[in-house]
C-alpha cells in the first residue's frame, strides 16, 4: 500500500489528513466513525477481519495485516485492548518514520516502555487515556488526554481533535496513563459512595429517582473540595483554608456507622476510609481535613 497521507477529502475543500486505526473494537469503531464523516480516509486493520466490517461499509480501507495497515499512512492509532495487544499487533510492522499514537488503556510504565520500544523502531510515540465511552465519541464533552512527543501533537492536533477534545499533558509519555487511572480511581470512590448511599436507602419509603436527584448536585459540590485539596498539597500548609476539620469528621463517623448498623447494611466499603481518617486523627492532625490522607497513602 502507498502513503496516502494528506488526500483530498470529497466532503469539503481542503485536505484530510489520512490515516491508520489497528483496532476495531466498540472504541475503534466509533473512533473511526468519526473520521471517516469528517472526511478523513482511514485504512483499518482488525484481527478479527469481519470486526472491521462496520467501517468498511461507511468508507474505510480494510488492511490484510497490521503491518501492511501501518505502510499504509504515516499516522498510526492504535486501539487495542491492553498493551500486550500492540506489542503482539505491530510485532512484524516496520514503524520506521510512523507516527504511533496509541490510544489503549495502560500504565504509565507501560505507556513509557512503550515509548522507548517505538522510538527505538524509528517513530514518534504519543500515548493518549480516553475519558469517554463509545457513544461519547464525536460530541462534546469527549476529550483524550495525550502525552508523549509534543511534536507529533502539534502536527496531528487537528485530525487527533475529530473524535474528542484534546489535552496534552507533558512530554514524559506516562503522564497521560497516569492522569487517566487517577481520574479513574477517583470515579471508582464516588461509585463506591453511590453504592452505599443507595444500599442506605433501598428497601425504605424512598423515592429512589426523588434521592439521585439529591445525590448528585451533593455529589458534584462536595466535588468542589479538590481544588482547597490541591492548592493545600501545593502549599505544603495542610490545615489553611479548612472548613470541616478531620477531628469534626472523625467524631461524625460513628453517626455514618451506626446508620449502616441499622440500616442492615455491610460498610466494607466505607470503614477503610474512616480507619485512615482515624489514623490521621490519632497521629495529631485534628486541625487538617482529609487531604492529610494523600500524604499517609505516599506513605
Ligand atoms: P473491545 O474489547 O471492544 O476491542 C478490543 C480490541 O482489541 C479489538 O479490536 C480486539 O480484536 C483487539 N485485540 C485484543 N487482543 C488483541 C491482540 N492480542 N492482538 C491484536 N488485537 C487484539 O474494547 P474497546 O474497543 O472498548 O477498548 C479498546 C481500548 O479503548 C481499551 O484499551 C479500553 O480500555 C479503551 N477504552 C475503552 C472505553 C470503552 O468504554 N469501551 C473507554 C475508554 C477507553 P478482536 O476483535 O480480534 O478481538
Amino acid at each position: 500500500m502507498t502513503d496516502t497521507s494528506l488526500s483530498s477529502s470529497p466532503l469539503s475543500a481542503g485536505p484530510r489528513t489520512s490515516l491508520t486505526l489497528l483496532g476495531t473494537g466498540a472504541m475503534g469503531t466509533a473512533l473511526g466513525r468519526a473520521w471517516l464523516a469528517a472526511g478523513h480516509p482511514l485504512t483499518v486493520w482488525n484481527r478479527t477481519p469481519g470486526r472491521a466490517g462496520a467501517l468498511a461499509a461507511e468508507g474505510a480501507a480494510v488492511a490484510g495485516s497490521a503491518a501492511e495497515a501501518v505502510a499504509a499512512n504515516r499516522l498510526v492509532v492504535a486501539c487495542l485492548l491492553d498493551d500486550a495487544s500492540v506489542g503482539e499487533a505491530l510485532k512484524d510492522a516496520d514503524l520506521t518514520g510512523r507516527d504511533l499514537v496509541n490510544l489503549t488503556t495502560g500504565t504509565p510504565g507501560e505507556a513509557r516502555a512503550r515509548a522507548a520500544w517505538a522510538t527505538k523502531r524509528g517513530a514518534r510515540f504519543l500515548d493518549g487515556g480516553i475519558m469517554a465511552v463509545p457513544p461519547m465519541i464525536g460530541a462534546p464533552g469527549a476529550y483524550v488526554l495525550y502525552s508523549g512527543d509534543g511534536g507529533l501533537f502539534e502536527e496531528h492536533r487537528e485530525v487527533l481533535a475529530v473524535p474528542a477534545g484534546t489535552e496534552y499533558v507533558g512530554a514524559d509519555p506516562g503522564l497521560a496513563a497516569l492522569h487517566d487511572v487517577a481520574l479513574l480511581s477517583g470515579m471508582y470512590g464516588m461509585f463506591a459512595g453511590i453504592t452505599h448511599a443507595f444500599a442506605l436507602v433501598r428497601g425504605e419509603d424512598v423515592d429512589l429517582k426523588a434521592f439521585a436527584a439529591l445525590l448528585v448536585p451533593w455529589l458534584n459540590a462536595m466535588s468542589g473540595m479538590a481544588h482547597g485539596a490541591a492548592e493545600r498539597l501545593e502549599s505544603g500548609d495542610l490545615t489553611t483554608g479548612v472548613v470541616s476539620s478531620l477531628a469534626m469528621q472523625v467524631a461524625g463517623t460513628g453517626t455514618l456507622l451506626r446508620t449502616a448498623g441499622e440500616q442492615g447494611v455491610s460498610a466494607e466499603l466505607l470503614t477503610p476510609f474512616l480507619e485512615l481518617m482515624r489514623r490521621r486523627l490519632a497521629d495529631g492532625h485534628g486541625e487538617e481535613d482529609t487531604t492529610g490522607l494523600v500524604e499517609m497513602l505516599r506513605g
